[in-house]
Order: C-alpha cells, then structure tokens, then sequence
C-alpha cells in the first residue's frame, strides 16, 4: 500500500471515530497530505470529497487537471468545464451524507455555497480530524524535514562569509533566499533579516534599513523543499556584540539547548515551553521573552503542535516542531535560536544542527 492509500485509509478510520460521513478538504496542505497533489489557490475550487467507505473524488478544473499525478489506488479525478458548476458536483458526491467535515482552509465562499444548497446537513471543521493524522510524522516524512533542514543549515554557516555593515536588510536577505534557493528549495517562504532595533521584532521581515557595525542581526529563514517546510533562525553581530548582548546570549542559548534536551514522549508541549521559560525567567529575561516557544512543521511551516501554556498535546515519537526562544530589548536589539527538532523514544533530534552561537560577521 502506498503512502497516500494507508493516509486515506487511516482518514475513513477517523470520520468514524469523529462522526462525520464526509470529508470535503480544498487548498492548503490537507490536500497534499492525502494526495500528494497541492492546489493553487484560486476562484476555480479543487476540493477532494472522502465519503464514508473511503471513496476518494478530486473535484478539479479540466485545465488544471494535468498538473495532478494520478493515483488511481487512493483517488478518481473529477475534470469540470469552464462552463460547469463544480459546487454541484461536490454536493452530489456528498449524497446522503448527514455530517460533513470540512477543511479549514477551504474558502468560505464555496462552504457556504455547499451549505446554501443542502440545508439540513451539519458541517463542522475538519481540524482536528485533519491534524490527529498529520501531527505524528511518518519516517519518509521525516527524511523529507531532514533534508529540508541540512539545506538551510548549510546557507546558515556559510553566512559567515557574508559582508553585512553597509548593506541593507533587504539585500541581504535576498542573497541568504538566493542562496537557500540555489541549494535545493523550491520556494522561500520567508527571510527575515532583523538588525539593530528591528530584532526586537520577532516578525519583522527585511527593511531598507542599512546594517551598521555593532548591530546584533537576526536571521530567520525557510520554505519549501520537495514539498517539506524548514525553518531555522541564527543570531549575528556585526563586530563587536552591543551592550548586555553577550551575558544574554549565554542564556538564550542555555535555554534553547536543555528545552531540546527535555523532550521526550509523555511530556506536554506546555511542559517544553515553560522548562524553556524558567531559565529566561530566573536569568531576569522573562518579560523580553513574549512569545510561544515553538511550532509544529510538516506540509505546513506552523501547524500542531504549538509549544506555548494551554497547548497539553502530549508529545509522541514522530512529532516534529521547532524549539525558538528569543530574547528582546526595545529600541537596541534581538536574539533568537531555533531549530526543528522530532521527538523519539529517547528524546529529541534536532535537524538543524549549524553552530548555535552567535557568530560575527563585517
Ligand atoms: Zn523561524
Ligand atoms: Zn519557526
């Protein structure tokens, strides 16, 4: 059986267990989870309906239709004309179906369409459904994060070598994605080149701010690389370290490092993030340290589990997510350390393994 039938096959087992007779999953990795096929994004719909028996049907475009690898032992495909009504077709296939779960990352427009034409039916999100399947990695998966990882963290020690003061952030971000692209990824999703005061914004992306020596530069960087996300984050200093930097690195690290070391099956992922946070906390950091630990990866660069209070997931061999304090000073710098890490039976591996320390750079 092939990867994609035993997930289908896995996926009947759970509209069981969470009552649902129809499973409707559109854009987004849920689809590719399943098929393999990832859809465009786009005002014609691709949506591929499960019904109960585990009868797959791809509702897709005719002119899209050839960008799908067919897999006849896990899905029909179901070509519609330009001039066709693709919403009916998915609501004959849902037939007689009472319950029907539904992708959450399927456009609204075309649920309540679904909905608009079958009103007796009960529609409920397809999430949890959806990540009881995706959450635990399987070890093809697993290569394919592995690899993704060795790409970035072969760009992240050859950064090094690169010239930053006088430069700006956008510059060099876009040689680090030029780089991470020539290297094997088939997209970047994001390359956040973070100096200065802009580090104390963990989602700043790159600006025309231009590096100056004594900034600290946080880089954090990944995308896509044979369908797989990586995402790592290294901390540079332009010269010499600013101010308060190096005694706080020293605890950054220490946290980042003895949070990996706690993982292991049978703790929370709650438990990960405030093992993390008691060391920031008792170093006098805490109140620089304002968001949640980490994030699952997968088909997606943040999906379950999230390493953060209220998140009681417990962790299972095969879980993969990212491990990324950070420490941050208004107005003077940032610093953050992250790496993709997968739970074993003996704790956790991480991926990325580039050096952690902070490295300088001219
Ligand atoms: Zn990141
Ligand atoms: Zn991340």
């Amino acid at each position: 059986m092939t990867d994609f039938a035993e997930r289908i096959e896995r996926a009947t087992l759970a509209m069981k267990h969470h009552g649902v007779d129809a499973l409707c999953v559109s854009i987004g990795s849920d689809l590719p989870y399943l098929t393999g096929y990832r859809a465009h994004v786009s005002e014609r719909p691709t949506i591929l309906v499960l019904d109960a028996d585990g009868l797959a049907t791809m509702v897709i475009a005719a002119l899209e239709a050839p960008r799908v690898d067919n897999r006849p032992d896990v899905f029909t495909l179901a070509p519609w004309e330009e001039t066709e009504d693709p919403i009916a077709i998915v609501n004959g296939l849902l037939n007689e179906a009472d319950t029907v779960a539904v992708g959450s990352q399927m456009w609204s427009r075309f649920t309540l369409d679904l909905q608009a034409r079958q009103t007796t039916r009960r529609w409920v999100d397809a999430e949890d459904l959806m990540a009881g399947l995706r959450i635990v990695k399987s070890p093809s998966e697993i290569e394919l994060l592995r690899a993704a990882a060795a790409t970035v963290d072969r760009i992240a020690n050859e950064i090094d070598g690169m010239q930053f003061s006088g430069r700006t952030e956008a510059d060099v971000s876009r040689e680090i994605a030029d780089r991470t692209m020539a290297a094997g990824h088939e997209s970047i999703e994001f390359c956040i080149v973070a100096s200065g005061p802009n580090g104390a914004s963990p989602h700043h992306t790159a600006s025309q701010r231009v590096i100056e020596t004594g900034d600290a530069v946080v880089v954090d960087f990944g995308g896509y690389q044979d369908g797989y996300c990586s995402d790592t984050t290294r901390t540079f200093v332009v010269g010499s370290p600013p101010s308060g930097f190096e005694s706080a690195y020293a605890v950054l690290k220490e946290a980042q490092e003895s949070a990996t070391a706690y993982v292991r099956p049978g703790v929370t992922t709650a438990s990960v993030d405030a093992h993390a946070r008691e060391i920031i906390d008792a170093a006098g950091y805490g109140e620089r340290f304002f968001h949640r630990l980490g994030h699952g990866i997968g088909l997606d660069g943040h999906e379950r589990p999230y390493l953060v209070e209220g998140d009681d997931t417990v962790v299972e061999a095969g879980m993969a997510f990212s491990i990324e304090p950070g420490i941050y000073t208004a107005g003077a710098w940032g610093m953050r350390i992250e790496d993709i890490v997968v739970a074993t039976e003996d704790g956790a591996e991480s991926l990325n393994t580039s050096n952690r320390e902070y490295r300088t750079v001219s």
